[in-house]
């Protein structure tokens, strides 16, 4: 579907920091302790209280920088962002404002070979500008009651001063769905950068979408500077997307909402005529909400933070960080397309699923010197069983050797065998032989060939119908003869039936 406009979309992305301790105080930065148990003064924000940087914490932020494509500072200093909130207990937030440590950085997202059978001349991947990333100090949690009747709103300030990471795109997405990529491959890399769980549900990922729609104009005069022929609905910012759907879903909704306003007062729309807004996502009725107009960064009142050092960053730390960081989701991909010759979707499913996951397929197609048969095979026999048993590849108890010497020895033992004997191997053990004794597949060099002519006669026999469609042309009908022949003789050698089958077929 083509729409009349064009959506414009910016994300904001919070990532919360895999450090053992806060960014400015040693108090555990972990979540799902006892509500106020992991405070001190600096995180309370006493009277006297000091805070000093955590290094970890800051080379995480350069590595997650990095891996963004983003320029990092030599010089970099904190600022204090000023508001009240109650689970805000200094007053101010340290953050970042004129002098992030990172920024003009980009991420690639490909939308086409995210399903199967895209990318076929589909376009290219698509580059997102990463305006800046920033360290700051995560707010506290108000718990609110939410019986409906009234009660207290609760405080707890665990979470008050551990470190985030703010992630800053550029409008440069056009569509939910690129949204959602965009988010799906930040979540990847800082999973496989050991820099963020990124787990939504428990808030170490959060995301607020910037959204406004483009409508071209058959007349000028109303558009906004630098968009010539266009107009522009107010930027509306949508906070509390608590799902990679809800993203997509709020995203879709709002666009749709804006240009039904559009529509209604299109005179109403002239530039700079109404103020930014911040609305929230009601993901049960599917809709967003205002809440209030969008503070400017005036309203902060930044000043740089007097009790904190500024940070200097030199050529080396940036070299041993860069070292540390291994292959990114994307030069993976590329990897196991030109190495392996894997298609856009296969590369894309492979590292998706982690760098343990993409070992396991490597080891597994050098064992089997096949790597095409390996990723299908790992596909349709080991993604299901991970998913099946909730299992993480490293805790899989089938092996890449074994798995490699499960596939060879019953390369032709037919689909249906094999996937049994692959059961049978999950639930009683590694043990290749006495799964396929258990499935009744035998080695091909068990079959001689003079078995097997009998068993193909025994075959043409039991199916004159198929010999009879066989005869009319149906060049199908003859692999309703080889079926039968490997269903009572797993495990023979494909190749060597097929032949016999043609030779039998030529005799009648
Ligand atoms: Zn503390
Ligand atoms: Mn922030």
């Amino acid at each position: 579907m083509v729409e009349p406009y064009t959506t414009v979309i910016g994300l904001e992305v919070h990532v919360q920091l895999l450090t053992r301790t806060k960014l400015f105080c040693g108090c555990p930065n972990k979540f799902g302790l006892p509500p106020n148990s992991a405070t001190c003064p600096v995180c309370l924000g006493l009277p006297g209280s000091l805070p000093v940087m955590n290094r970890t914490a800051f080379d995480l932020a350069l590595r997650a920088a990095l891996a963004l494509n983003c320029r990092i500072a030599p010089f970099t200093k904190w600022d204090r962002k000023n508001y009240y909130y109650p689970d805000l207990p200094k007053n101010y937030q340290i953050s970042q404002y004129d002098l992030p440590f990172s920024a003009d950085g980009w991420l690639e997202i490909d939308v086409a070979s995210a399903s199967p059978g895209g990318h076929a001349g589909g376009n290219p991947p698509k580059r997102v500008g990463i305006i800046r990333v920033h360290l700051e100090e995560d707010a506290g949690k108000n718990l609110h009651d939410e019986s409906g009747r009234g009660g207290d709103t609760r405080v707890d300030l665990n979470r008050t001063g551990t470190p985030l990471l703010e992630i800053v795109s550029k409008p440069d997405m056009n569509s939910p769905e690129e949204a959602v990529a965009y988010l799906e491959e930040i979540r990847l890399m800082m999973r496989e950068l050991g820099v963020s769980d990124c787990e939504m549900q428990e808030g170490s990922l959060r995301c607020d979408a910037n959204v406004n729609v483009h409508v071209p104009q058959a007349s000028g005069g109303r558009e906004p500077p630098g968009s010539p022929g266009f107009a522009a609905t107010p930027l509306v910012e949508i906070k509390n997307l608590n799902s990679f759907r809800a993203v997509g879903r709020a995203i879709r909704h709002e666009a749709e909402r804006q240009y039904r306003e559009f529509q209604k007062d299109p005179e109403g729309y002239r530039f700079g005529k109404r103020l930014k807004e911040t609305r929230g996502w009601d993901d049960d009725r599917g809709v967003t909400v205002g809440q209030r107009h969008k503070e400017e960064a005036a309203d902060y009142r930044y000043f740089p933070d007097p009790d904190l050092v500024p940070v200097v960053v030199s050529p080396e730390q940036l070299d041993a960080v860069r070292a540390g960081m291994g292959e990114l989701p994307q030069q993976q991909r590329s990897r196991l397309v030109s190495q392996y010759g894997l298609g856009d979707y296969d590369a894309r499913v492979l590292t998706a699923k982690g760098r343990r996951m993409v070992a396991y397929f490597e080891a597994v197609a050098a064992a089997l010197g096949d790597a095409r048969t390996a990723a299908n095979r790992i596909s349709d026999l080991v993604y299901p069983a991970l998913a099946d048993r909730g299992e993480e590849i490293d805790a899989f108890p089938v092996p890449a050797d074994v798995f490699a010497r499960f596939l060879r020895e019953t390369a032709s033992s037919g689909q249906d065998p094999r996937r049994k004997a692959f059961a049978y191997m999950l639930e009683h053990g590694s043990d290749v032989s006495a799964a396929k004794a258990a499935v009744g597949i035998r080695d091909a060099s068990e079959f001689d060939e003079a078995t097997l002519r009998a068993a193909v006669a025994a075959a043409v026999a039991a199916n004159p119908r198929a010999v009879a469609d066989f005869k009319k042309g149906k060049e199908q009908a003859k692999m309703a003869i080889v079926g039968a022949v490997m269903r009572a003789n797993k495990g023979a050698p494909n190749d060597v039936v097929r032949r016999l089958v043609d030779e039998e077929l030529a005799k009648v």
